[in-house]
């Protein structure tokens, strides 16, 4: 006798987990590097060489550097030197979801150059054309679904500012959808969405260790030479050259391309325009079939939401969920990750999950991470000149460098090798990020900051205040 509806739909009901079961198995490590397609380390540094150029860093800044400046320039001998391992910086612990935009989106550009916008927007597509094109040239398999991204309104509130970024997004050309209620939960179904703005624009998500382990591989067949396990310690303006001493040997190189993200490499004003916040990530067990019918998300958009503390969550090719978006600010940037494995951080985060998420309450996870997010005050990448100009340092990505860290390299080869490209002529190319203040106010302003972040949504008062005057104050939230 078949059992009434009722019956039904009570066995199909998924039993809730309570966070601490559901984090009871989460290993503490990146998601993306626990992957068998991880190659081998190459080998330390362990004598004294010299280098046409050296990079320092070997993330997706240093490893498109390397990269671009080989194949613009093959007879030049570049050597790249990792204090870790290829994307075990940022770059592995990244969402994974690609913007076109390389100044951290539109409403970024508009905010910071104004009456550059044309251009920054040009350099952008022209950035993904040559990110497809390596790709493909290396034969580089890294994920990528292009199903653009989507910002999801968590209140109802929150859809005029879509409505405002909508009407930007197509004054720019860009290929957006603006959604309503219904209409967001049918492409991705959460009780918390009130609408959703889609750009369709050549955004997506690829696997981002895949994607540094790829180029890695294709700067070592252009020839270049890496060492990982090989922290630079310090470094000298000889006047003609630099040296860089590392542990065991030495590097002395006419150019440098510093890529090493908010590591302090011995150049301290590198470290008053740049600050080191931590972002932490939770991935799921892999959802099945039915679990994902329970959200939809056919077109697997990777998505960020309008919270003040934003979320951030795509699909990997096993539907696993990435879900991202919880900030800290450790003294002085402390970049130990042991200091991201706080147990709370991630029940926050778990909560946070299921939340947005009720209907996958029967889903565990299996990775917890948190990762270095390099703030500044233009929320997008910068290239300055240092040592003589023999030195360049590139990063400020503030959270949205997957796809830009290779403008950001292009950038910063152009200017170490004093080239007339159209960048250079541009704001983008001549300026820095302001100062931030050094400590101990920076860590008081971090910490009274991300207090706000938590209840300004809900609460607002001195919390939306504070976040406001912080803004206006010229630093992105
Ligand atoms: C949790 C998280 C989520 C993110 N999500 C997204 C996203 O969805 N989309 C997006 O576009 N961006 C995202 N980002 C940002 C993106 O990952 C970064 O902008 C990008 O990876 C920066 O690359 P990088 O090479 O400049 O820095 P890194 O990848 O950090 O590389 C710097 C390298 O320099 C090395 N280094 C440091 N000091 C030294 C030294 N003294 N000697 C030698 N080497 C040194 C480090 O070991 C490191 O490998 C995210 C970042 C985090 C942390």
């Amino acid at each position: 006798m078949p059992a009434p509806a009722a019956a039904r739909q009570a066995a199909r009901k998924p039993i809730a987990l309570s966070v601490e079961d559901a984090l009871s198995r989460t290993q503490l490590s990146p998601y993306w590097l626990d992957n068998p397609a991880q190659p081998p380390a190459e080998p330390k540094l362990t004598r004294d060489t010299a280098a046409d150029l050296l990079i320092v860093g070997g993330g997706f800044t240093g490893l498109w550097a390397a990269v671009q400046a080989k194949e613009q320039m093959p007879e030049l001998d570049v050597v790249v030197i990792e204090a870790g391992r290829v994307a075990h910086g940022a770059s592995g612990r990244a969402g994974g979801i690609i913007s076109t935009s390389v100044m951290h989106g539109l409403p970024n550009a508009v905010r910071v150059f104004p009456n550059d916008i044309a251009q920054l927007e040009e350099f952008g597509h022209r950035n993904l054309d040559g990110f497809e094109e390596t790709l493909k040239r290396y034969g580089i398999d890294a994920d990528i679904e292009w199903n653009g991204e989507m910002t999801v309104a968590v209140d109802p509130d929150h859809v005029e500012h879509l409505r405002a970024d909508y009407d930007l997004h197509k004054q720019h050309g860009h290929d957006v959808v603006l959604l309503g209620e219904q209409a967001t939960r049918e492409q991705l179904d959460s009780p918390l969405f009130a609408g959703a703005l889609w750009s369709r624009n050549r955004s997506g998500i690829v696997h981002p260790a895949k994607l540094a382990w790829g180029l890695k591989r294709a700067a070592l067949t252009l020839g270049v030479r890496l060492y990982e396990h090989t922290a630079l310690m310090s470094v000298k303006d000889e006047g003609e050259t630099v040296f860089v001493k590392t542990r065991d040997g030495s590097v002395r190189a006419p150019r440098v391309l510093f890529g090493s993200g908010t590591a302090k490499v011995g150049i301290a004003d590198i470290n008053r325009r740049v600050l080191q916040v931590r972002d932490h990530v939770l991935a799921t067990e892999p959802l099945t079939e039915e679990q994902l019918a329970r959200i939809g998300w056919k077109n697997r958009q990777g998505i960020y939401d309008t919270r003040t503390q934003l979320n951030y969550f795509r699909l990997t090719k096993n539907n696993n969920i990435i879900f991202g978006g919880l900030v800290s600010y450790h003294f002085d940037g402390d970049p130990n990750p042991a200091r991201d494995g706080k147990p709370e951080t991630y029940y926050r985060l778990a909560e946070a999950f299921y939340k947005t998420f009720p209907q996958l309450c029967d889903v565990r996870f299996s990775h917890a991470w948190g990762g270095p997010i390099d703030y500044c005050s233009r929320g997008s990448v910068f290239a300055k000149r240092y040592l003589g100009g023999k030195g360049v340092f590139v990063a400020g990505y503030t959270g949205f460098g997957v796809a830009a860290s290779r403008f950001g390299a292009f950038m910063g080869l152009n200017i170490l090798f004093g080239r007339n490209s159209p960048e250079q002529a541009l704001d983008i190319a001549k300026l820095s990020p302001t100062y931030i203040p050094p400590e101990p106010v920076r860590w008081l302003a971090a910490k009274v900051t991300f207090h706000a972040f938590d209840g300004a949504d809900a609460e607002g008062g001195w919390k939306r205040a504070w976040i406001n005057g912080i803004k206006a104050m010229g630093f992105p939230m």
